[in-house]
């Protein structure tokens, strides 16, 4: 152990997604001394690919306040959010978006010089009986140039970045502190120890678990299973979000931006069937809802092509200077996969995998929190986390468009905060005890085992479409059942995996066969959690259980690793005053 290097930091970011990066920015303006670890260059990270936009009630198109951001954000939560948190996120929204445009992001602009702000799925009509505009947005590429803009902030406020480095495993001592991780560099193979006071996980979410997403091929988990492993148990793993509209049969999004400027669904009778599922908000309902929509009429034989498994997304009739100017990202990606022009003709769409809302249970500081005796938390000193793979819970059972970008900056920044004034009192690292990293060394070194037996891309592929095939947009018990069985068999089967490769320098065989391991825990995660949960809420649609079950469901679900054990917690609702939102029946 001892031969391993080490460096010493105030905190270690593990992720360079914008959670990460607003973080950071904060903590090295404030002189803490930070190091962002990332397994991709960060301006890769997943939010990179962002594209619709960031929520914020600044009122530039239509009237608008942050009560009615909250009101729409836990009713698309299905009432499973935390109240005190989405008030919180709304609250701040205004103040974060004008921080990026401070910052340098070029956001599109109205006649006015304002910020472009345009109608996202989930956004009721305000008292005036308009159609709410809230998501702000540069084009269709929103979170390239938040990313951008985030990362070159983070240069002139001398963060410190370890490029390409792969976190194995968190570090901590016998009295449950976390003093860092430890991580390898992928370019020489060598393992290092990143020494941290305080310890940032933002390692985004896990879309890789099913076959078709809409995730970059880095989000796999990572960060969850760090913090199973570490004996953190994970919140709300059932709620996983398909997006109505990835192209069919490929996956890659076609932002909800789209129907926002006018775009609408087809089935195979030119029918706008969203007029029955959702009759005033039509292809603008909440993203859980269109999609059993999509998937209830291809079911139903209304589906379209030769196949009947797919429906189209028409927005030819906007114009192709609308498409061009606001919609440039989505028609080049239309363009370069499928060679049609969306501007002259429909894009054919299915539910994709797309958004992980579960995750990390932290506070609204980004404190991770563990349960205590009767539903009372306990913060887990010195470890935070923010962004998609915490679940801090904003988004509850359904994450509204537009939500998580800024829940990451939201929740970055507050994060950061929190941590300056723990750093304040913390002068000097703990001491790292003996053997500390030997279990984590030995997650590295399995992989140097000689042998032939199961293959790590073999085992992916499997666990993929067994969740597109167990744990989709319907459920019922006997296929989610089946779903467990055969995830619990996978993770059996990798105790006998191999690699081939077993050189040092830019092994990346080894990084997948480390990100296989942590797909797995979040997948058994997932259906054990979509097992337990007997009714249907928000993104979680059980076809033997229609209702949603305020009596008995109303509370998030807990999973831990020792015995795939689940647990629960109370949901914290406003208590009842006049602007309170106590559950109703949820409508669109
Ligand atoms: C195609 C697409 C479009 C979207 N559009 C929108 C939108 O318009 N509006 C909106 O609000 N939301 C949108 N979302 C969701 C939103 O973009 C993401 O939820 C959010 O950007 C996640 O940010 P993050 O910082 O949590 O993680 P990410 O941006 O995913 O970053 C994760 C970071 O963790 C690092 N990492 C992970 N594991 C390790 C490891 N083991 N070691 C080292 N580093 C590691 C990665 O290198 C990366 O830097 C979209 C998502 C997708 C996929």
């Amino acid at each position: 152990m001892s031969t391993i290097p080490k460096r010493s930091f105030d905190t270690l970011i593990i992720g360079a997604g914008g959670g990460g990066l607003r973080a950071a920015l904060q903590l090295s303006q404030a002189d803490a001394r930070v190091a962002v670890v990332s397994k991709v260059f960060p301006t890769r990270s997943h939010t990179v690919a962002a594209q619709g936009g960031v929520n914020a009630a600044l009122a530039n198109v239509v009237p608008d306040n942050w009560h009615w951001h909250m009101f729409d954000t836990v009713k698309g939560s299905d009432y499973l959010g935390d109240q005190d948190a989405i008030e919180y996120m709304c609250r701040a929204a205004p103040r974060v978006v004008y921080e990026l445009e401070h910052f340098g992001v070029p956001f599109s602009r109205l006649d006015t010089g304002r910020i472009y702000q345009r109608a996202f799925g989930g956004q009721s009509r305000n008292f005036g009986g308009e159609q709410a505009a809230r998501t702000c947005a540069a084009a269709d590429r929103t979170g390239h140039a938040i990313l951008h803009s985030l990362y070159q902030q983070n240069i002139r406020a001398k963060t410190h970045f370890f490029d390409e480095y792969f976190a194995i495993d968190l570090i901590k001592d016998q009295d449950g502190y976390f003093l860092g991780a430890l991580a390898i560099e992928i370019a020489s193979g060598e393992p290092i120890l990143i020494e941290a006071k305080t310890t940032l996980i933002a390692t985004g979410g896990a879309g890789q678990l099913f076959r078709t997403n809409t995730n970059a091929l880095v989000n796999t988990g990572d960060g969850m299973a760090m913090a199973l492993r570490a004996g953190m148990p994970l919140q709300d793993m059932e709620f996983f979000q398909f997006h109505p509209t990835g192209i069919a049969g490929k996956g890659m999004l076609i932002t909800e931006g789209v129907r926002g400027e006018g775009g609408y669904l087809l089935n195979a009778d030119g029918e706008r069937f969203m007029e029955r599922y959702a009759p005033n908000a039509k292809d603008l309902a909440s993203r859980d809802v269109v999609s059993r929509a999509i998937a209830t009429e291809v079911r139903e034989g209304r589906g379209v092509g030769p196949n009947k498994d797919h429906v189209l997304l028409k927005l030819d009739h906007l114009g192709a200077d609308i498409v061009k100017k606001r919609l440039p990202g989505i028609r080049d990606t239309v363009m370069t996969f499928l060679h049609i022009d969306p501007a002259e003709t429909p894009i054919p769409v299915f539910p994709t995998a797309h958004y992980t809302m579960g995750g990390i249970p932290t506070d609204r500081f980004g404190q991770v929190v563990i349960p205590e005796q009767q539903g009372a938390e306990e913060p887990v000193p010195g470890l935070y986390s923010v962004g998609e793979c915490a679940c801090v819970s904003v988004h509850g059972a359904n994450r509204l468009g537009g939500n998580s970008l800024l829940d990451i900056l939201v929740f970055g920044r507050a994060a950061a905060n929190h941590i300056i004034d723990h750093l304040s009192e913390q002068r000097y690292h703990r001491p790292i005890p003996e053997g500390a990293t030997d279990v984590a060394m030995q997650r590295l070194t399995r992989w140097n085992r000689q042998g032939k037996g199961e293959s790590v891309p073999g085992l992916r592929r499997e666990l993929a479409k067994v969740m597109e095939d167990h744990c989709s947009v319907f459920r019922n018990e006997e296929v989610l059942q089946q779903g467990k069985d055969k995830m619990l068999e996978i993770r059996a089967r990798i105790r006998d995996a191999y690699i081939d490769d077993h050189s040092k320098v830019f092994n990346t065989a080894r990084i997948e066969a480390m990100e296989l391991e942590n797909l797995v825990e979040i997948g058994v995660a997932t259906v054990t959690s979509a097992l337990a949960r007997t009714e249907s809420r928000g993104a979680h649609s059980r076809i033997d259980y229609p209702e949603r079950d305020d009596a008995k469901w109303m509370r998030h679900s807990l999973f831990s690793l020792d015995g795939d054990k689940m647990d629960y917690k109370p949901v914290r609702i406003k208590p009842l005053t006049v602007d309170s939102f106590p559950p109703k029946k949820r409508t669109y």
